[in-house]
């Protein structure tokens, strides 16, 4: 490689990327979109996570998959909805070429309060109303037939409603297992139960041609690393990888790539100040009685609601916001909340099965915003705080333009930080 190559490596990720190996460091929600991304883009990619295939610790595995660009308006900021925005019309192309099926619904949300709390509905449309840039048709009014036409079954307990149509869901789980599906489908190499306790920066000073591999490198493994010496000047093995910048390890082996991206979740807590766990409780109940069609979200004083159908007579019903880092089962307060919200919505909820309790915590930081921060061969993406499935296809696709050197667009910049010197991350 010559020194030219070397210093086009150190402007950017744009020069030589058919031979950048590319690490992502969790496999939720994010890490397996954007390793799909990144591999239909022809970059080699390994994908470590400390779990299985299935994902069931991942946040995303808890996440209620709903698209609510315009009802998060309420209490998040702009930037959230645009994204969203954009991301809604990206989900139905990923989900196209997944060669699965996965439940993607684009019907809307409907917005109710008991006729005691009308005045619920009056501020929520005002709070998002401030926020809306575009406010055309975004969140609409409906009257008494209006409702009655769309959710039947919530008449006569629901006089009036707000109605943003453009939203949908998608069902968690089995997008989650598409996405593996794809993955291993297209050529990624699945690091599953591995725990990665370091990611560290290296620089490379000697390169050992005698002992390059001819093997195309997915990352490069130092099975005999001497884990005392601890230098940061290593050797590596094979000739094609022009720069490595990152190791990893997980137990007694080591990785090197050209750039690691960490997308852990909360598995970063420790690494990025900020950020913290939103608790996040929600049950699933089987309830062949219930006839919604489409995400209901209650308003109500105490405990707001929303109640997400799902093919099969299934019914999501979440979740608790509580500022706090407890991953312990469902309380006794949140069920009964939770189920008498659902209830007060539809009597017929009284008969249901509950199937399932699901906890877990979001990733948020102060902001409640996503943050991309960068240096250079390290790319750390988190705080999708409760908008992971809002907000994920956008943000791959804007972090590929990063990678690839091109434009961002100006509305998102922001979300990018640079973070001149990452010498060990975890
Ligand atoms: C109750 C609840 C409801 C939600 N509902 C919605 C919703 O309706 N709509 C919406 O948009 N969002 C929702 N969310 C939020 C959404 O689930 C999250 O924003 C999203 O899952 C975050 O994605 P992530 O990829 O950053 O993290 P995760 O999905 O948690 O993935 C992180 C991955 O990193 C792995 N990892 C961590 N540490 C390590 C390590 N050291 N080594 C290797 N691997 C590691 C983990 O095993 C995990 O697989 C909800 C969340 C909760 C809790």
């Amino acid at each position: 490689m010559t020194d030219n190559q070397v210093q086009e490596m150190e402007r950017g990720f744009s020069t030589r990327l058919e031979h950048c190996e590319i690490a992502i460091v969790g496999a939720g929600l994010f890490g397996r979109t954007l390793a799909l991304a990144l591999l239909l883009k022809g970059f080699s990619v390994t994908l470590f996570d400390k779990d299985s295939v299935a994902g069931t610790e991942s946040c995303a595995f808890t996440g209620a998959g709903m698209l609510a660009p315009y009802c998060e308006l309420e209490t998040s900021d702009p930037i959230i909805c645009a994204l969203g925005e954009d991301a809604i019309r990206l989900w139905s192309d990923i989900i196209s070429n997944l060669g699965t099926d996965v439940f993607l619904q684009n019907s809307g949300t409907i917005v109710v309060s008991h006729p005691t709390d009308h005045f619920l509905l009056n501020q929520f449309q005002a709070r998002v109303d401030k926020k809306l840039v575009d406010q055309s048709a975004k969140l609409v009014w409906l009257d008494t037939a209006q409702l009655a036409d769309l959710e039947p079954s919530l008449m006569p307990r629901f006089s009036k409603a707000l109605y943003a149509a453009d939203e949908g869901q998608v069902d968690n789980r089995q997008l989650l297992s598409a996405l593996a599906g794809a993955l291993v489908e297209h050529g990624c190499e699945w690091k599953a139960d591995s725990h990665v306790h370091h990611i560290r920066k290296v620089t490379i000073t000697e390169i050992d041609e005698s002992r390059a591999s001819d093997t195309p490198a997915l990352g490069l493994q130092y099975p005999d690393y001497d884990e005392d010496q601890q230098a940061d000047r290593v050797e590596y093995q094979h000739h094609a990888i022009p720069k490595c910048r990152y190791e990893i390890s997980v137990g007694a082996a080591r990785y090197a790539f050209n750039l690691v991206i960490d997308c852990r979740g909360m598995g970063a807590k420790n690494q990025l100040e900020e950020l913290r766990g939103v608790r996040g409780e929600m049950l699933e109940v089987h309830a062949p009685d219930v006839v919604l069609t489409r995400p209901v979200r209650l308003l109500h004083p105490r405990y707001p609601i929303y109640i997400v159908p799902r093919p099969g007579h299934r019914f999501l019903i979440g979740a608790t916001t509580i500022e706090c880092e407890d991953y312990r089962p469902i309380t006794v307060i949140s069920t009964l909340e939770l189920l008498s919200a659902a209830y007060s919505v539809d009597p017929s909820f009284a008969q249901a099965s509950i199937i399932e309790t699901r906890v877990n915590c979001r990733p948020a930081f102060n902001n409640n915003q996503p943050l991309i921060q960068h240096s250079k061969g390290l790319i750390q993406v988190n705080g999708l705080y409760r908008h992971g499935f809002l907000v994920t296809p956008k943000l791959v696709s804007l972090l590929l333009d990063f990678i690839e050197s091109k434009p961002i667009d100006t509305r998102f910049t922001g979300l990018f930080k640079e973070e001149k010197q990452v010498a060990t991350v975890c």
